[in-house]
């Protein structure tokens, strides 16, 4: 049985980081044990968005290991000597092995520090926290998961995009349209997802964004259907493109966007001119620097 952690605050550990939370007020938060490992999401990018659970961790993590999703700003939150040590894929350069990123985890936490893991947006959506949990807890590795704000809720609404609206949907559609070896999944039902999904939110769809327009359009969806792509929400270089599902399975309006990028499906994305106005008033790229 993993041990769970207890809600007494730390209070010595605090006063080094850059966030110095009140110690009435850390009562709320949980205790970071030495010898254990937070799975925490940093969400779609403004720092803004840390859950004060994931801020409260930051200031107290002996080592951090990032994804390349997680945006600088965000790694300002942790104390001063605290080790960051990248664990995604770098252009050009080999992604660590899933394996190799939990024995690390695993061995850290075992030297009895207190263990940190940054994922972008939330640790369980399309990010494979999961699958580091599994490896924990096989471990018997104590861990802590602190949710975050995922890009499809949290970025989608910065651009104006609500994920349902009562007069447009009852329900919307999360998927990633990859599988494991980066190309179009086979298992994704398109009729059913056509036929029962009003809305659909795209991870990972970048370079797949044209065969997944295809796809709906050939189950049924119009080409006029509205759709959106937006790229790199909630930071200083967001951009969101409304579009069509037929411009998009033409593979017209992706110029020029940088990944990370969401593609957006469905009647929602109409009230974009009016719930987007102004864009999104995102901290400069100089924040804590
Ligand atoms: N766990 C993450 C998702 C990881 S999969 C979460 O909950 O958000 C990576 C995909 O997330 C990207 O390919 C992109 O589709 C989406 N994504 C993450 N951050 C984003 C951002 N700031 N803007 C747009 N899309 C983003």
């Amino acid at each position: 049985m993993v041990p769970r952690m207890s809600t007494a605050p730390d209070p010595a550990r605090v006063h080094s980081a850059p966030v110095v939370f009140d110690p009435a007020f850390t009562r709320a938060l949980p205790v970071f044990a030495a010898g254990s490992v937070w799975l925490v999401g940093a969400g779609p990018g403004d720092p803004g968005l840390l859950t004060l659970q994931a801020a409260w961790g930051l200031s107290q993590a002996d080592v951090v290991f990032f994804d390349a999703l997680v945006n600088d700003a965000v790694l300002n939150f942790a104390a001063p000597g605290a080790e960051l040590a990248f664990v995604g894929k770098r252009a050009g350069c080999p992604s660590p092995k899933q394996s190799e990123i939990n024995a690390r985890l695993i061995d850290a936490a075992r030297a009895g520090k207190r263990v940190l893991r940054l994922k972008g947006g939330d640790p369980y959506v399309f990010g494979r926290g999961a699958e580091e949990a599994q490896g924990l807890v096989a471990a018997g590795v104590p861990f802590r998961v602190a949710p975050g704000v995922t890009a499809g809720v949290g970025g989608l609404a910065a651009a104006g995009i609500p994920v349902t609206h009562r007069d447009v949907n009852q329900s919307v559609t999360f998927l990633t349209a990859h599988d494991a070896s980066g190309g179009l999944s086979a298992r994704l039902d398109w009729a059913a997802l056509s036929a029962g999904s009003p809305v659909l939110v795209v991870y990972m769809g970048f370079r797949l964004m044209r065969v997944i327009a295809e796809k709906l359009m050939e189950a049924g969806r119009p080409p006029s259907e509205p759709a959106a792509i937006v790229a790199q929400a909630t930071t200083p270089r967001q951009k969101v493109v409304r579009t069509t599902l037929g411009r998009l399975a033409a593979g017209e309006d992706a110029g020029g966007l940088e990944p990370p990028v969401l593609v957006v499906v469905g009647g929602v994305v109409a009230l974009a001119p009016v719930l987007g106005v102004g864009g999104y008033a995102a901290p400069s790229d100089d924040l804590g620097c």
